[in-house]
């Protein structure tokens, strides 16, 4: 792989996205793919404006107008890579990917359907990216307990009624933490170094111990940890 080699002197043609992956199609017929690992981020900013460039920037991207887009990964879980566009979705880490959970193919359905047969937690199940991506810890837990759904609940025992309902519910989660910014916790923030406002708006989310936000006083929101990951559920909201 050599990104300069591919990339330099290139005109981008346009941007997409797959799951969690950030690609960029070039004139020359290939894509430079990039994911931001657990707490990577894209800075934008112009060239020369700062004259020392921010700790652990790995990746500098440079347009002729003087636009620059720096990739700062501490923790340095991201990667990039170039791929001929026309086999992108053949990459290794792109072909066995689920359905966008934005994508109108993601119906109370579809989920009805690949869930049966799994016998996995219904939580475990909603983070498997062969299912359904680019769906992280917080949102499965918003999206469960907007949906009523127990996150310990076997994956096979979900009814239409209550797939259908999930499948709302991991939309509105998903627009609406869009919408604020997404979700801020320890150090991520937004390509202009604002931080998201979503995790204001978290209803189970971090809250373990605090009053549920729907059900009132009387119940108190509860964390377990599943396939090593923690879930928070009101145990009276969600059965
Ligand atoms: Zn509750």
């Amino acid at each position: 792989m050599d990104l300069r080699e591919r990339l330099e002197g290139q005109t981008v043609l346009s941007f997409h996205r797959r799951a969690k992956y950030i690609l960029m199609r070039v004139e020359n017929g290939w894509s430079m793919m990039l994911h931001l690992g657990m707490s990577g981020r894209l800075l934008l900013g112009q060239s020369g404006m700062n004259t020392t460039p921010p700790k652990h920037e790995h990746l500098v991207l440079q347009t002729e107008n003087g636009a620059r887009a720096g990739l700062v990964d501490p923790r340095r879980f991201g990667m990039v890579d170039v791929v001929p566009t026309h086999q992108e979705n053949a990459h290794r880490l792109l072909s066995g990917l689920g359905i966008e959970p934005l994508s109108t193919n993601m119906t109370g359905p579809y989920l009805h359907t690949v869930l049966q047969g799994r016998r996995t937690p219904i939580k475990t199940a909603l983070l498997d990216q062969k299912l359904i991506v680019g769906l992280g810890n917080i949102y499965v837990c918003e999206a469960l307990f907007r949906s009523h759904i127990h996150p310990a609940r076997a994956a096979t025992t979900l009814t239409e009624e209550e797939a259908d309902s999930l499948a709302n519910a991991i939309r509105t989660v998903l627009e609406e933490a869009i919408a604020s910014g997404g979700s801020s916790l320890r150090d991520y923030v937004q390509a202009d170094g604002t931080k998201g406002g979503f995790q204001d708006l978290h209803l189970v989310y971090g809250r373990e111990g605090e009053v549920c936000r729907q059900c009132g006083a009387g119940s108190t929101i509860s964390r377990i940890t599943q396939a090593g990951r923690s879930t928070f559920f009101c145990a009276n909201c969600q059965k």
